[in-house]
């Protein structure tokens, strides 16, 4: 079978790789559509996510649906043929963490398409994959594989909200309108903020946002650089902010346009080392300021979401290439100007 495999910076191959018998509890899965993630350009033009540099090759990809088609010893409700949600996440099930619900800060996680661990955790741009079967989801017959494979971006985003505490009648501000930032905008409006303004520096995105993720507002804070302080001071304050573009400056300013109180919620990955934040406003303040990676119970919601067709992703989603021109969706996946979010098409049934 064909997987995109990074074998280093601007170095991806569609390799052929082995098929290996399943062991007890695993399911094999054709893997039918894989979105392109912003750690998945990062390992592709850099060669690292943050501080994890890819020392082996590393099959890319963990945003993936597919259908199974082997179902190991021992497992149970899942069937050839059945089209189902993949979770990138298999947490270890016994740390502290995943004994307390909280397996995405799991001491040994194996999450698709990383190289945070050596040996790499392998990822889903392959044509099949090998799953713990409590990483496959069923799905109805008629789901459509394309918009279930925006589960994970979109289970990220519920976590954020979770993270971010009651928003019914809260005042919003999403910095940054990549697909995380847009599916928080539409989470965070969907748990009931009567307001959600999101910003980027590029205005396509932000015409997603208002047009259909449910924000009240945009801003372009390239073109408009001082809009962010017409929310400066209590009156015009916001609720909850959510970070959701990487951006150290970004950040910075959400701390002068947070009522007292308020809550910041970092969602996006911000560069290796470290980033100033004005504290003595965190401090006079009391601002909260948390962190929210993965998720946990949200992908299953996530996947009931799209399911049902509570969440329409669709706007999302700007274009498909087959397997074998993954480097040119790489090459095209970070042009924000013209991109949201791109999938491949990966085993034969899909392409
Ligand atoms: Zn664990």
């Amino acid at each position: 079978m064909l997987a995109a495999v990074c074998h280093g910076k601007k170095d991806l191959r569609i390799d052929t790789l082995a098929d290996r018998a399943l062991v007890a509890g695993e399911v094999r899965v054709a893997v039918a559509y894989g979105g392109i993630c912003g750690s998945d350009l990062h390992y592709y033009h850099r060669g690292a996510v943050g501080d994890f540099a890819v020392r082996e090759p590393l099959v890319l990809g963990h945003e993936i649906s597919g259908t199974v088609i082997e179902a190991g010893p021992q497992v149970r409700g899942l069937a050839p043929g059945m089209k189902a949600a993949l979770d990138p996440s298999r947490p270890c099930l016994a740390c502290r963490y995943c004994r307390a619900g909280r397996g995405n800060l799991c001491v040994d996680m194996w999450f698709l398409g990383s190289a945070g661990r050596m040996p790499h955790s392998q990822g889903g741009f392959a044509q099949h994959l090998i799953l713990r079967q409590d990483q496959v989801i069923p799905v109805p017959h008629d789901a459509d594989l394309q918009l279930i494979a925006m589960a994970e971006p979109l289970s990220v985003a519920l976590h954020a909200v979770n993270q971010a505490g009651a928003l019914n009648g809260r005042r919003v501000i999403v910095t940054g309108s990549g697909p995380i930032g847009l599916l928080t905008a539409r989470a965070a409006r969907n748990a009931g903020a009567i307001e959600v303004i999101c910003t980027d520096v590029e205005d396509a995105p932000l015409a997603v946002a208002i047009g259909s993720m449910g924000a009240t507002g945009t801003l372009n804070v390239r073109s408009d650089p001082e809009g962010l302080a017409r929310f400066a001071g209590d009156e015009a304050a916001f609720d909850v902010a959510f970070e959701a573009s990487g951006s150290p400056d970004a950040l910075a300013s959400l701390f002068r346009v947070l009522r007292r109180g308020g809550r910041i919620v970092q969602v996006g990955m911000l560069p290796p080392g470290t980033a100033p934040v004005p504290v003595n406003l965190l401090q006079s303040r009391e601002l909260d300021f948390i962190g929210a990676f993965r998720a946990n119970g949200e992908f299953r919601l996530a996947v009931e979401l799209l399911s049902r067709g509570a969440v329409d992703v669709a706007p999302l989603l700007s274009a498909t290439y087959p397997l074998a021109r993954a480097v040119e969706a790489l090459e095209l996946a970070g042009d924000r100007s013209r991109v949201i979010k791109l999938q491949l098409a990966l085993s034969a049934s899909a392409a």
